[in-house]
């Protein structure tokens, strides 16, 4: 067997492509005198708002902010029960707890792993008040099927887009017609703010009412209140949380926004490669593109057939990491964790088809700050592991 050359440098799993306009941009807010929420972060929100073609956004420190404010403002809290998968990161969960609702969490289809509509069903009872759908990977769910059960029941749907930015169903850009639709600007994720997220909605009233908690409570508008003509004075209507983003973020915001489409080129181009050389590989499967989605490409996740090599995924992981490429999972389903085991009573062997995913998947890099040499070098990393371990 040919002998590999590791590079030199570590290639990270994930970094986020930030530079001299980005620098400028931060500079003049910072010499501008005004670095909290203020016009930056207004302007970033109508134009996230105009390229998605949705009513209204509301720009938020995270993703976490948006998706609990949205299940605040559907007026979800105690007795209610709220419907999620378990694939997901923990915030997706996390938060519809802290509304004071039971997260009741649901297995994923066999073939897309993303929330199977017909175990939402099963699911479904007199307390149950919302979905909240997760766009894996970028991968839309099955949207129609959800919708159904949402105006058959009268559920509110609360779309976490925290990996669908860019992201189609049915050639619709997600997010544009959403009830609500929260994305995040986070350092891994298609766009980045260092923290930041944002609420899409198309209702006003659940905007108005996101909009007043993301700030205190405090009566609209309420940002400007030190300008000149501004009024000291407001009104507390709810003990809303400090969830707002602020201008030195929204700048950020404002030019990966210009940057998006050029970034969504090169992680399809990245993706490409991955596609073309592990095709043929038997010992692996690629990400399977469900129809009627057009992907935003936020991950690219390998699943290792572990009965065809002498390692498990956790092994590949650490040779993946000896030959200098850095990786990640996507994800621990959220009732392994300890929390959810303990307050809710969740166990292995609740949900067969997301456990069996995770225990063979593994994110590779895939972004647009990095090379397609570095593409390149990934591809070869894991054929070279693929063949040395290989059964
Ligand atoms: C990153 C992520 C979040 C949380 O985003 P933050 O902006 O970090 O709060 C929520 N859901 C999913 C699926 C994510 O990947």
């Amino acid at each position: 067997m040919k002998e590999f050359h590791i590079r030199d440098e570590f290639l990270p799993y994930s970094r986020p492509l930030l530079n001299e306009e980005e620098e400028e941009e931060v500079l003049k807010v910072l010499k501008s005198g005004w670095v909290a929420k203020g016009p930056r972060t207004l302007e970033l929100e109508k134009k996230f708002a105009e390229y998605l073609g949705a009513k209204y956004a509301l720009a938020l420190n995270s993703c976490t902010a948006a998706l609990h404010l949205s299940l605040l403002s559907a007026g979800i809290g105690k007795g209610d029960e709220v419907i999620t998968t378990t694939m997901t990161f923990s915030s997706t969960v996390n938060t519809i707890v802290h509304t004071g609702a039971v997260p009741v969490l649901v297995d994923v289809d066999p073939e897309t792993f993303l929330i199977d509509p017909e175990k939402i069903e099963e699911k479904i009872n007199k307390h149950t008040k919302a979905i909240v759908p997760v766009h894996y990977a970028g991968m839309a769910c099955d949207m129609e099927s959800i919708k159904a059960l949402s105006n058959e029941h009268k559920l509110f749907i609360s779309e976490d887009t925290a990996h669908g930015l860019c992201t189609k169903y049915k050639g619709k850009l997600i997010g544009s017609e959403s009830q609500a639709a929260s994305f995040s600007f986070y350092a891994t994720k298609n766009i980045c703010t260092g923290e930041g997220g944002m609420l899409v909605t198309n209702s006003k009233d659940i905007y108005e009412k996101a909009k007043v908690l993301s700030c205190h409570g405090m009566s609209a508008n309420a940002w400007n209140r030190y300008e000149k003509g501004g009024s000291w004075k407001y009104d507390i209507e709810a003990p809303g949380y400090k969830y707002n983003m602020f201008d030195i973020q929204a700048a950020l915001g404002i030019k990966q926004l210009e940057k998006l489409q050029f970034m969504q080129e090169r992680r399809k181009h990245i993706a490409d490669i991955y596609a073309e050389a592990f095709q043929e590989e038997e010992a692996v499967i690629l990400p399977h593109i469900p129809q009627n989605t057009e992907t935003s490409w936020h991950l690219y996740v390998l699943q290792i057939k572990e009965e065809l090599l002498k390692i498990n995924r956790d092994e590949f992981i650490e040779q993946l990491n000896s030959l200098n490429v850095g990786t990640s999972v996507h994800f621990i389903p959220v009732h392994l964790m300890s929390y959810y085991r303990e307050n809710y009573g969740y166990k292995w062997g609740d949900f067969k088809v997301a456990e069996d995913y995770y225990k063979r998947i593994i994110s590779i890099p895939l972004y647009p700050s990095m090379s397609d040499e570095d593409a390149e070098y990934v591809v070869k990393a894991i054929k070279y592991i693929l063949q040395k371990y290989r059964n």
